[in-house]
């Protein structure tokens, strides 16, 4: 199943996607985030509500993001390709390790970072001049646990989708050396298209993860070339930490990204992102200038800005 959130008239409504159209849920089924809520239990329930769903053509442009809310800020993993550690290695003087961890890094991103699959990505040179790209699989936590053996770890997983870490280089050094503030930037970090179940995945070390920057091949990878397999990832986050369904976990992105090229890409205004993972679709990005310096009080969508 691909369980998609669609922009239908002012609101927000969970869909299943066949093809090039799509079943909108009737209401009472929730949105993304409740159904996640419930767990991988619950999707058998979904199915059989699709006799009651209307079946409309799938608009790319109706696409948000699958999830905006989490549990928690969102679960990441560093570092988590060889070749990409080994690609930033000798930008990293002085902070970071120089040799292989031998336990995943992790950190986590502020969940105002969302915009939907075809949203604008918003850029502020004045908060950044070092706006870099990150291709990822991102996985959807459905079921609690703690300290979940690598074996069982994929009976914890509603599904898969895309994410572009989107970070600001000096953001990330700036602060003290860890890198929350550098992957917290509101409205900068795509994710969708939908959220694909595991039943449809095949082999999650058999996907392909691509990115280009204008058409520009940037980054091509398979997930067999991660460090720590989803289900290590999985395992080593959750010894004694509880995750949540509805909890999301990036695993990292694979060697090309702009920071480690000579001479270094950065995001402009009016580039266009493409990432895209095989079995699970492609993210279609324009880079905007947004004003992120502007406040903003209580009540105002902080996404809202690149929408
Ligand atoms: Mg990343």
């Amino acid at each position: 199943m691909r369980l998609a959130a669609i922009r239908h008239g002012n609101r927000r409504r969970a869909a299943i996607v066949d093809g090039e159209s799509v079943f909108l849920l009737p209401p009472h089924a929730g949105t993304v985030e409740e159904i996640v809520a419930q767990g991988v239990e619950g999707l058998a329930g979904l199915a059989r509500l699709v006799d009651q769903a209307e079946r409309v053509p799938l608009d790319p442009g109706q696409l948000d993001a699958p999830l905006r809310r989490f549990p928690r800020d969102i679960l990441c993993s560093g570092w988590n390709y060889w070749e990409h550690f080994e690609e930033s290695r000798g930008r990293r003087a002085g902070q970071d390790p120089t040799e292989r961890p031998r336990h995943p890094t992790f950190f986590t991103k502020g969940p105002h970072v969302v915009v939907g699959p075809h949203d604008g990505i918003a850029l502020d040179l004045r908060l950044s001049t070092q706006w870099d790209y990150e291709a990822e699989v991102a996985v959807v936590i459905g079921r609690r646990g703690r300290s979940i053996p690598a074996e069982r770890a994929w009976t914890h997983v509603f599904g898969l989708c895309i994410a572009n870490d989107v970070s600001q280089r000096d953001l990330q050094r700036a602060h003290g050396g860890q890198w929350l503030k550098g992957k917290s930037i509101d409205a900068t970090m795509p994710l969708g298209p939908w959220i694909t179940t595991v039943d449809e995945i095949g082999d999650p070390a058999a996907l392909v993860i691509e990115c280009e920057l204008n058409g520009e091949p940037m980054q091509s990878a398979s997930t067999a070339q991660m460090a720590f397999s989803i289900a290590q990832l999985i395992a080593e986050l959750s010894y004694g930490m509880t995750l949540e369904a509805g909890d999301l976990l990036l695993t990292g992105t694979p060697s090309g990204v702009g920071n480690a090229r000579t001479p270094p890409v950065f995001l402009a205004d009016g580039d266009t992102l493409r990432t895209r993972v095989s079995r699970l679709g492609e993210l279609v990005n324009r880079v905007r200038t947004t004003d992120l310096t502007a406040y903003v009080a209580a009540g105002a969508a902080a996404g809202a800005a690149a929408a």
